[in-house]
């Protein structure tokens, strides 16, 4: 069932890219496993995923512990400060940087390692009250304090685009990142670098790679829906 989906995934990337004339090595798929259970990501793992995104600190942990070591984690949730700590050193790139304090926290805690961080800077690009992230503005402004930071490297943009029916309305969001990502490089930041666009989702991921994604986030289209209801009933 997964080893399917994935297939149908990787067609459906590859034809974007075809599209598009990107290269293959510039789009990768991360595989949103949230809420599902290790197993499933094990089949995932058989049929070659090594990019694994989640939204929660002790999930990402649980599975991180139980799963082979070769695995990217990758951190798309928001990110409360006081549980920085136990994930500095686990997710090969942190997607969600809403503010100057998480950076801030992450670089601190970054620093208490000896390691160097990579994030990318979450954008709110579509305006949504619902949503975190900086404003399109709000990035310009901080990106100089965030890029001061010891421990941290910018790496590039993320963004949660709205739940659409049809994909082409995402089209424009999608185009506004890209934009964004080349106002910033223009603005030559030392330590900031703008290779990596984090954008579309099931439902759009191939609009978001006809529009620059370097990371595609996708999960219900190769796991399934996913059912929250066994922890809301806690
Ligand atoms: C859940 C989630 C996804 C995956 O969404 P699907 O619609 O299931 O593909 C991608 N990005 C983020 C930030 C998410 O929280």
């Amino acid at each position: 069932m997964i080893r399917k989906n994935l297939e149908e995934v990787r067609e459906n990337i590859n034809k974007a890219i075809l599209k598009s004339g990107r290269e293959a090595e510039d789009v990768c798929l991360i595989a949103v496993s949230k809420t599902k259970p290790v197993e499933l990501l094990l089949e995932a793992y058989e049929a070659g995923v090594r990019d694994f995104g989640e939204n929660k600190v002790q999930e990402l942990t649980d599975k991180y512990e139980k799963l082979p070591k070769d695995i990217r984690w990758h951190m798309i949730g928001h990110l409360q400060t006081n549980k920085v700590k136990y994930i500095v050193d686990k997710a090969y790139l942190i997607h969600s940087v809403d503010s100057v304090k998480l950076a801030k926290e992450i670089s601190k805690e970054a620093v208490k390692k000896g390691l160097v961080c990579r994030i990318l800077l979450e954008v709110n690009v579509a305006d949504e009250d619902s949503k975190f992230g900086f404003s399109c503005e709000d990035v310009l402004t901080s990106i100089e304090e965030i890029a001061g930071l010891e421990g941290i490297r910018v790496a590039g943009l993320m963004t949660v685009a709205p739940y659409v029916e049809d994909p082409e309305e995402n089209r424009p969001v999608f185009r506004k990142l890209k934009q964004l990502s080349v106002d910033i490089t223009r603005k030559n930041i030392d330590n900031v670098s703008m290779d990596i666009l984090s954008m579309g989702m099931s439902g759009d991921y191939q609009v978001a790679i006809e529009e620059g994604a370097k990371y595609v986030r996708v999960g219900t289209s190769i796991f399934g829906e996913r059912n929250y209801s066994i922890n809301k009933e806690k």
